[in-house]
């Protein structure tokens, strides 16, 4: 079977890391991104000169339409997809939740859980046979992130409760739908968050006493999607440093 995977958000940071590593193990790659042109079509780049195969396509993966159409261009190019990651999420600037607004606390679960929805969705209605979902959720699903992003850490609770349920419903047709819940991780992400160096100044209080590469979460993400994990469903793996 030809193993083609979508990676939304995957241009930059984890997704970009994830991209390169299936990319390596031998899936056809297509690199979602809503923004970041340049840096997924670098990623692409760097796949294809080293033989591989892969394509890139913008979309907002919060809107269904936009979901849709990305799914029928990586099928058409690249085939049926068979291994879903959905790694696209935002976060803003650090607030306690009574100085969050509606309409951010809105933005975030649209980005990152509807997001996650809509893909699943659109990836269930086309998969035949075998198949695997990584959904990227975050410690702050178990952390709650208080005084920084509750609305964050609750898009993330929402995805792991979508992680679980799904995983049942989908057990039966051999589609496996895991979790990996990243800690610190030195991304751009931090700095949408208004603090680029979050990471450094949290690393003394992390057990490992670092924090982590988009290397190191995308291992984890390329195992749970990998035939090496056939007997793993609904499971979420921490990647948090001890955290
Ligand atoms: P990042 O470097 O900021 O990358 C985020 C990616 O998401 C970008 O590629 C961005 O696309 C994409 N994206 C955002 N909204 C989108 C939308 N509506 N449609 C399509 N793509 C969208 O962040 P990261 O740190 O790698 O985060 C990746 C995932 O890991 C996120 O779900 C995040 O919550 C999770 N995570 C990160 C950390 C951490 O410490 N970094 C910790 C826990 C969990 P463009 O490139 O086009 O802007």
């Amino acid at each position: 079977m030809n193993k083609v995977a979508i990676i939304t958000g995957g241009g930059r940071g984890i997704g970009a890391a994830t991209s390169l590593l299936l990319a390596a193990k031998g899936y056809a790659v297509c690199i979602n991104y809503v923004k970041n042109q340049p840096a997924a079509e670098s990623v692409a780049a760097r796949i294809t000169e080293a033989g591989g195969s892969a394509m890139t396509f913008q979309a907002d993966v919060s809107a269904e339409d936009e979901v849709q159409a990305l799914f029928e261009a990586a099928q058409q190019r690249l085939g049926r997809v068979t291994h879903l990651v959905n790694n696209a999420g935002i976060l803003f600037t650090q607030s306690a939740l009574a100085d969050i607004s509606p309409e951010r606390f809105q933005k975030v679960l649209n980005a990152n859980v509807m997001s996650a929805f809509l893909c699943s969705k659109a990836f269930i209605h086309q998969a035949e046979g075998a198949g695997a979902i990584v959904n990227v959720s975050s410690a702050a699903a178990r952390t709650g992130s208080p005084f920084e992003y509750i609305d964050y850490a609750a898009s993330k609770g929402a995805m792991d409760s979508m992680t679980k349920g799904l995983s049942i419903e989908l057990a039966a047709r051999n589609i496996r739908v895991n979790s990996v819940r990243p800690g610190f991780i030195h991304t751009d992400m931090h700095a949408d968050g208004g603090e680029p160096r979050r990471v450094e100044r949290l690393a003394p209080q992390i057990p490992l006493k670092r924090g982590g590469t988009p290397e190191e979460v995308a291992q984890a993400i390329v195992w749970l999607l990998s035939d090496e994990a056939s007997y793993v469903t609904g499971s979420f793996i921490d990647v948090a440093g001890g955290r």
